[in-house]
């Protein structure tokens, strides 16, 4: 679809600056690029459709309003993606406050020095880590369109070393719940959300339907009694689970430590875990850490959390928010360095503006072109 069309379609966009390129930059590790200022940031929000109505432990959504960006130097444009999370105080309307506070930040920054400006954009306010994230993105982006290199290369990994990604499967009722089983047979493995006091239904109505296919379990920290916890974790251990992720609310950290030691699956933080500054302390209570670039700020925070949470011995998953292509790409990138991977909130989305990673035999598989490898759909 055309940019101006697209707009058009939305109702809602906000052109910050007189960025004229189209996505999907010109790579050219030969090209001469202007020395350090003159990065252009602009924005647009974007709804995404949802598939079903997404509903978990805490709340119950139809479409998502995701603010995208692009950063254009020399002709190559990188792009970005945030996915605003009410959880974590983020709004659209946030977000793009994040952006228009780094637009001087990169106006007279030099991409090629992304570390330092990762940790800019890190240092730009408290929180809002999705428009970070946003940021990020784009940068790292145009790093590797600029050196005409795919991210996973420059970061020395082997993509096909990425583990089989998990397919999430939101509350509803037991027959919805089985119903959505059978629409995600080409996954071969689930995670199905929790939280509810008819905890049981849902996984009985998951199972009925695919009795044999690893299951993950999520319960958005909507368990709330530690005796009680743990007699649902022994329940799910019968119904062959493999692990629980955020079983308790993220403060209740003595519980889920007091959990961890009695629960015969692993326990992994979700809704604890922001960026590396959390891991340390997490180590104690969970097996486990469920990084997303939308929490941590961007890419290269998250591959700091891969470093330390591998030093700590503790399991690392990648997870997402309802997002497109664009954040899903960025984030498989790094996915051969970890446990679980769980990139499906492309697949949960009707109407996704951007093509990049595809989904091959459950995993989600990335391109060899530059950058983060999209453009548009
Ligand atoms: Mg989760």
């Amino acid at each position: 679809m055309e940019r101006r069309d697209f707009l058009k379609t939305i109702g809602v966009a906000a052109v910050a600056t007189g960025v004229t390129t189209g996505l999907g930059g010109v790579a050219c590790s030969k090209q001469k690029f202007t020395k350090g200022s003159g990065m252009k940031l602009s924005y647009e929000i974007k709804q995404l459709n949802l598939r079903h109505t997404w509903t978990i432990a805490r709340n119950s959504s139809n479409f998502k309003q995701n603010v995208f960006v692009k950063l254009e130097k020399d002709g190559i444009v990188g792009i970005g993606e945030a996915a605003p999370n009410v959880r974590y105080d983020e709004t659209p309307e946030s977000t793009i406050e994040v952006v228009k506070k780094a637009m001087p930040l990169f106006a007279n920054a030099d991409p090629f020095e992304f570390v330092q400006l990762g940790y800019d954009i890190q240092n730009l306010c408290e929180g809002q880590t999705a428009g970070k994230c946003a940021l990020d993105i784009a940068l790292m982006d145009w790093v590797g369109k600029a050196l005409n290199t795919p991210l996973y290369k420059l970061w020395g990994l082997d993509p096909k070393k990425s583990p089989l990604t998990s397919f999430s499967i939101g509350i509803d009722t037991p027959e919805v719940m089985a119903q959505k089983t059978r629409e995600a047979e080409p996954y071969k493995i689930l995670k199905v959300k929790v939280g509810k006091p008819n905890d049981e239904d849902f996984i009985k109505a998951v199972r009925s339907v695919a009795p044999d296919k690893p299951i993950r379990v999520d319960a958005n920290e909507g368990w709330h009694d530690k005796e009680d916890a743990i007699k649902k974790i022994e329940w799910l251990v019968k119904n062959g689970i493999e692990f629980i992720e955020q079983p308790m609310p993220s403060h209740m950290m003595e519980e889920t430590a007091w959990l961890r030691d009695r629960s015969p699956i692993p326990i992994i933080a979700d809704e604890a875990v922001k960026s590396t500054k959390d891991i340390p302390k997490l180590a104690e209570a969970y097996d486990g850490i469920n990084i997303k670039i939308m929490k941590s700020g961007g890419l290269q925070e998250a591959m700091r959390m891969i470093w330390l949470a591998k030093s700590l011995g503790m399991k690392i998953m990648i997870g997402c928010m309802i997002e497109s292509s664009v954040a899903i790409t960025a984030a498989a990138q790094m996915c051969s360095l970890i446990d679980y991977a769980d990139l499906d909130g492309n697949l949960l989305i009707s109407n996704d503006p951007f093509v990049g990673a595809t989904l091959v035999d459950g995993r989600v598989v990335v391109n060899d072109k530059p950058g983060i490898g999209v453009k548009e759909a």
